[in-house]
């Protein structure tokens, strides 16, 4: 089967695999529509290390094309919702409710791209089919599925958190998709003022459309200074963190006010190294929590982001700002999100309507 991914660090292109095998638990799915992501364009720079002749993309839905034996949910022809991140259910690893995300170590449970091949293939492989997979529900368009299955599971994720309370004064850091689902969470779980930080223009209007009271800029200066003056000098309750550099956790945590929490589901680089002054994290003392985190994964997990957008909390689709048809145009949804057009917030592949 032929599939889009990296031949090694910095080279892409189209890929010859075999059609992957089907465990007795497992599934292999068809994908209908896939759509890249960011955390594929910092894999194949080698952001997470050296991978080789690996499939990229963990983003999809499509239809069931082989089931193993014991399942019992899902038959071929289902057309179904990926998570980006399929938990090994029996590892103990993914049954402490704290740590599903990390199976078998720090983000284990990120199989797609994390430890095989992904999604961006004629097919794909899926562990655990009965408690990784979702139906597509009735009232839920597919392209909205699509951007529940990282962008928002990520986001709200990020809210999740951050744990945030009725009035709350929150900051999200990054308005990429990712940022603006975490506005969109944020806002959902009764934020009261709500700064976002960015500067592409399309992504300011999807941000204030989901309840950004505020944009700033962090090519205007400091964002920490910035959010303090906003506040008086207070600070924030609480501060996502969705996008910047390893100088932007250190602003993060000196635009928290005391006992507020600092809530992170950037990406780091391999080779980062964080450079948190004392005074900055109130000499140790002033209950700033610092946290990250990375999206649950499963079917519950999916089955309840899809109920959020089919009684109508949230539409998903508003973060979709290219829209491509054909398995072939994949490289080219690729290179938009790597070169991060001025008007790009999300791309998506229709690959088979
Ligand atoms: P994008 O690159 O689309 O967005 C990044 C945002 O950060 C943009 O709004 C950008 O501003 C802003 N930004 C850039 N530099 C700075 C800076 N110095 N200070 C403050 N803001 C800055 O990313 P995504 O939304 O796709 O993803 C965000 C992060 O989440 C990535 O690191 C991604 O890998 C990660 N991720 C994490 C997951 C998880 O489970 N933990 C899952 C999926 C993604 P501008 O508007 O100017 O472009
Ligand atoms: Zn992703």
């Amino acid at each position: 089967m032929r599939g889009f991914g990296m031949h090694s660090v910095g080279k892409v292109g189209w890929i010859e695999k075999d059609r992957p095998a089907c465990g007795p638990l497992d599934a292999i799915i068809r994908p209908t529509m896939v759509a890249p992501c960011s955390s594929d364009t910092h894999v194949s720079h080698g952001g997470s290390g050296p991978h080789e002749n690996l499939i990229l993309g963990h983003e999809a839905v499509g239809i069931v094309d082989e089931v193993g034996s014991d399942v019992v949910t899902f038959a071929p022809g289902d057309y179904v919702v990926v998570p980006c991140v399929t938990p090994d259910w029996l590892c103990p690893g993914a049954q402490n409710a704290r740590s599903t995300s990390h199976d078998v170590g720090p983000f284990g449970s990120f199989k797609l791209v994390g430890s095989k091949d992904g999604v961006m293939a004629e097919f794909f492989h899926v562990n655990l089919a009965d408690a990784n997979l979702t139906k597509l529900p009735e009232g839920v368009a597919p392209e909205a599925a699509l951007m529940i299955v990282d962008m928002m599971s990520t986001g709200f994720h990020g809210a999740e958190v951050a744990d945030i309370t009725p009035g709350d004064t929150v900051v999200v850091i990054g308005i990429g998709p990712v940022g603006l689902m975490a506005i969109a969470g944020a806002a959902l779980r009764g934020a009261g003022r709500l700064i976002a930080v960015g500067t592409r223009p399309a992504a300011i209007e999807v941000a204030k459309g989901y309840g950004a009271t505020e944009i700033i800029s962090y090519k205007h200066g400091p964002i920490d200074a910035q959010v303090r003056e906003l506040t008086g000098g207070a600070g924030a309750d609480r501060v996502i963190v969705a996008g910047g550099s390893a100088d932007t956790l250190g602003q993060a945590i000196r635009m928290t006010r005391p006992t507020g929490i600092v809530s992170n589901i950037n990406f780091f680089d391999i080779t980062d190294k964080f450079s948190i002054p004392a005074l900055d994290w109130g000499l140790g003392m002033a209950d700033i929590d610092i946290r990250g985190s990375f999206c649950p994964g499963g079917a519950v997990r999916m089955a309840k982001l899809l109920d959020i957008v089919k009684y109508g909390r949230c539409d998903p689709t508003k973060i979709i700002s290219h829209t491509f048809t054909g398995f072939d145009k994949m490289p080219a949804a690729f290179e938009l999100m790597d070169v991060k057009a001025p008007d790009l917030i999300k791309p998506m592949v229709i690959l088979d309507a």
